[in-house]
């Protein structure tokens, strides 16, 4: 499949430099925000990249949404993860596997599509790649990271300001902000990983109705009974007074005590909600009797609007999330015992989630 896949050489645009200057100034008084810097920019980078107009809002479907697949599955072959492709071709068990042995190409078919006239039927592609556990006996079981990169594009279907006719909705919190937190951990457990092996997974179709995480089930690259816990990131870029949620919770028995000891350096507000059924990419995971966790930092006026642009974002606050969410995966990752499911069936609380 070709791949119009070019990085676009972006100017530093000055409220960055301002957000930069502001955050300086918040980092005398505390010490680890300053060391959270690089990753700030990391993630300032990819997102940048994400909603760039080039990529016109990454409607899956669209070569803006085979665009972003391609710069996550570029990243992840430029750290060297393992591609978990289902193409046996020699070159993807390679040591520098190339990028398209990351993707994992399905068809989206969504009746709600027509109605703006896309095609019905649409070739698109997850993304999804491993690290491998460091403990022989462990890394046999696996963790989920994942998140949607798609959005709504050009079409206001699915919008929520019907007035903007085709406006590029460039989905910078949802989800240019998770794509952006789920490369980022990438990067910190390729580093160092943990005892039992991480997949990070970039979904498709989440906007058509989580189309991309529920072929990744159907058609997951390792048992399912392996996989210890999914770890969903959808909306995350707008941390507001130190309040993070955390939906799933209640889905293993360790859960709020681990995630109660991750939460440090200063710690935030953890919102903890719900089940496992919210809708986003970590349903099908728990229909399938995985723990999830998904992590928001909640609605705002921009949600499915032209106006969720990353000008809006607080990234500082975002690495934050990621850095919970990195030692939570960790303590997952490394303690002895397989985290223990809990069953709900609550499909009447099923929460408004992205
Ligand atoms: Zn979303």
């Amino acid at each position: 499949m070709p791949f119009p896949f070019r990085a676009p050489r972006l100017g530093r645009p000055r409220a960055l430099a301002l957000a930069a200057l502001s955050l300086h100034a918040a980092s005398v008084a505390t010490p680890t925000l300053h060391a959270q810097q690089p990753a700030v920019d990391r993630l300032r980078r990819d997102i940048a990249y994400l909603v760039d107009s080039r990529l016109a809002g990454r409607r899956t479907g669209t070569p803006g949404n085979d665009s972003a697949a391609a710069y996550i599955a570029a990243t992840y072959a430029g750290l060297g993860l393992r591609p978990l492709s289902l193409d046996s071709a020699s070159q993807c068990a390679a040591a520098r596997a190339p990028i398209r042995c990351f993707l994992q190409p399905f068809t989206a078919r969504h009746v709600a599509v027509v109605a703006d006239g896309s095609p019905e039927i649409m070739l698109t592609q997850n993304v999804a790649a491993l690290v491998r556990g460091r403990d022989a006996a462990l890394r046999g079981q696996v963790i989920v990271v994942g998140a949607h990169f798609d959005h709504l594009g050009r079409s206001p279907v699915g919008a929520l300001d019907p007035e903007a006719k085709n406006a590029m909705r460039p989905g910078a919190d949802d989800n240019a902000s998770g794509t952006a937190a789920v490369m980022e951990l990438a990067r910190a457990f390729a580093a160092r990983p943990t005892r039992r092996s991480v997949i990070f997974a970039n979904f498709s179709g989440e906007e058509l109705g989580q189309l991309g995480s529920e072929w990744f089930v159907q058609h997951a690259p390792v048992a399912l009974d392996s996989v210890v816990a999914m770890i969903n990131f959808d909306m995350v870029g707008r941390l507001r007074n130190d309040t993070l949620i955390v939906y799933g919770v209640a889905t293993a028995k360790e859960l709020r005590a681990l995630l109660d000891s991750a939460n440090v350096q200063p710690p935030l507000t953890i919102d903890a909600r719900g089940n496992g059924w919210g809708d986003s990419d970590q349903r099908p995971f728990y229909a399938m009797g995985i723990p999830v966790l998904h992590f928001f930092t909640g609605f705002h006026e921009d949600y499915h609007r032209a106006t969720d642009v990353a000008e809006k974002l607080a990234i500082p606050g975002e690495a934050r999330v990621v850095s919970v969410a990195e030692r939570t995966i960790r303590l997952i990752g490394d303690r002895p015992a397989r985290i223990t499911p809990v069953r709900l069936s609550g499909q009447s609380e099923r929460a408004r989630t992205p």
